[in-house]
């Protein structure tokens, strides 16, 4: 695709479209929308504009669409996969000014919110209804941003990832048409199912500009424990049989050692350095939460668990939770001179193991410094591999390593991200995952963006 440089006529009509303060051209501006949270080198857009209506939005698409300029949706910009770089330059639209919940109907378990609004404090202004929203990844993400990358957390494995949660879309497609997707019933079996078409493409086919999302009830009781291991292959056959055994957790994350290490350092905590699982149950009665824990403290004894500490009190799961959720930031903060390579493969829970003792096999006898983070219920790991900045020789290893444990992830059934999105690290990996499949998705992005104005670069192979 060829596109145009936004030139000084461009700029005329767009800033006459929003007010003063809500387009800009500055310098640090443009490099604040130049990078996201991966290590993808950054890339800056032309101009940034902040919408604050739908309608501004579809204005604007329908200007960039007329004139060739390519357009970037912007959340908070905590993609891990380079996904909101803007690639092709041209305008970021940056949703932070769109950020109200239009409504909250409790007695429909439902929310209708604008596209910059933070999962965090949809949250924070539910607590009081009994309701919460929740997928959770580690960043302050907007729901445009987890719509548009189909984004998980640590209680995807009992309640789902956002694209179960959403009910309504208002889309502006690259004409600037306004479509609106789904109905309030909580099932539907009418028509092509366009809202899963839209959650998880990345802002390729069209840009959120609202969404009904739906709530959970926040559970009636909780239990939450650790279990130690002697190895991360033992603590992954645990996994393994918790999630065989049907005992439904809420959250069953695997850490390695590295990862306790740190988090104890930054978050003042005391856990055994050791593979460690965080679980969580949660449940109607503190009978019922009792014995699946007795359960699940008998299946790790059997796999050789070191140490099961179960009823964790709310503050201390709350601390232990926080600390895994900020982990991310931590390794990033704590290795300033290295560039990060973060692995999100996602294999049946059944091949687990088998993708343990691959990832074992790769690092054994290497020198790589590794963090070891899993949604393991999901099978989802995250190998994050660190390389000191400007080494390319190393980097270039760390590459083939992933592409290896990639290749292996698909033979065993399983997915190149099972959270992050392609974005531009995983754009090589399409063929393999998708086969055929992948020129069908082709033509339907030429069907919703002819000009492929909407995002360029990202998803498919070039
Ligand atoms: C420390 C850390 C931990 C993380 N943990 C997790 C995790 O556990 N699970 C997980 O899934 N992710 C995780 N992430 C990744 C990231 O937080 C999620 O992918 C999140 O959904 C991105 O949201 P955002 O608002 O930052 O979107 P951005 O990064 O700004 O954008 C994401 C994509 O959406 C597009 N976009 C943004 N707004 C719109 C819109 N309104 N319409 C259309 N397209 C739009 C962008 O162009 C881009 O392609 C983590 C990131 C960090 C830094």
């Amino acid at each position: 695709m060829k596109f145009n440089a936004l030139n000084p006529t461009h700029i005329e009509h767009l800033q006459a479209m929003v007010a003063s303060d809500r387009f800009s051209a500055g310098d640090s501006v443009l490099d604040l929308h130049a990078r996201d949270q991966s290590s993808h080198p950054p890339h800056r857009p032309e101009a940034v504009i902040w919408p604050n209506s739908a309608a501004e939005v579809a204005e604007i698409l329908k200007y960039a669409n007329a004139n060739l300029i390519p357009l970037t949706g912007w959340g908070s910009g905590s993609s891990l996969e380079g996904n909101p770089i803007p690639l092709k330059g041209g305008l970021v639209l940056d949703f932070s000014r769109m950020n109200r919940i239009l409504a909250i109907r409790q007695e429909d378990f439902q929310a209708d919110v604008q596209p910059g609004v933070v999962y965090q404090d949809l949250n924070e202004k539910l607590k009081h209804t009994g309701l919460f929203f929740p997928p959770d990844p580690g960043a302050r993400a907007t729901l445009g941003g987890m719509i548009a990358n189909n984004a998980s957390g640590t209680r995807t494995i009992y309640y789902g990832s956002t694209k179960d949660y959403v009910l309504k879309l208002s889309v502006a497609l690259a004409n600037g048409e306004i479509i609106e997707l789904g109905t309030r019933a909580s099932k539907t079996s009418s028509g092509y199912d366009l809202i899963r078409l839209f959650v998880g493409s990345e802002g390729t086919l069209g840009v959120v500009v609202g969404a009904t999302v739906r709530l959970a009830g926040l559970p009636a009781e909780y239990s939450a424990a650790i279990a130690n291991f002697p190895s991360i292959a033992t603590a992954g056959k645990a996994v393994f049989e918790i999630m065989r055994g049907g005992l439904n957790p809420a959250a069953l994350e695997l850490l390695g050692p590295e990862c306790v290490e740190l988090m104890n350092r930054e978050a003042n905590l005391d856990l055994a350095v050791r593979p460690t699982i965080f679980m969580e149950f949660h449940g109607a009665t503190t009978r019922q939460l009792a014995e699946i824990l007795q359960m699940a403290a008998e299946i790790c004894g059997e796999q050789g668990c070191h140490g099961f500490k179960p009823g964790l009190g709310r503050s201390e799961r709350d601390r232990i939770f926080q600390a895994r959720h900020d982990l991310g930031e931590m390794i990033v903060r704590n290795h300033p001179e290295e560039r990060i390579k973060v692995m999100d493969v996602a294999v049946p829970i059944s091949a687990y193991p088998e993708l343990i003792d691959a990832i074992n096999a790769e690092i054994a006898g290497t020198d790589l410094v590794t963090y070891y983070i899993s949604h393991a219920g999901n099978g989802n790991v995250h190998l994050n591999i660190l390389c000191q900045k400007g080494d390319h020789k190393l980097w270039g290893l760390i590459e083939e390593i992933v592409d290896r444990l990639v290749e292996k992830t698909l033979e065993l059934g399983g997915t190149a991200t099972g959270e992050h999105g392609i974005g531009l690290g995983k754009r090589k990996y399409m063929v393999a995952e998708h086969g055929a499949s992948l020129q069908w998705m082709r033509q339907i992005k030429a069907v919703f963006d002819p000009n492929g104005i909407l995002n360029p670069g990202k998803i498919f192979p070039s």
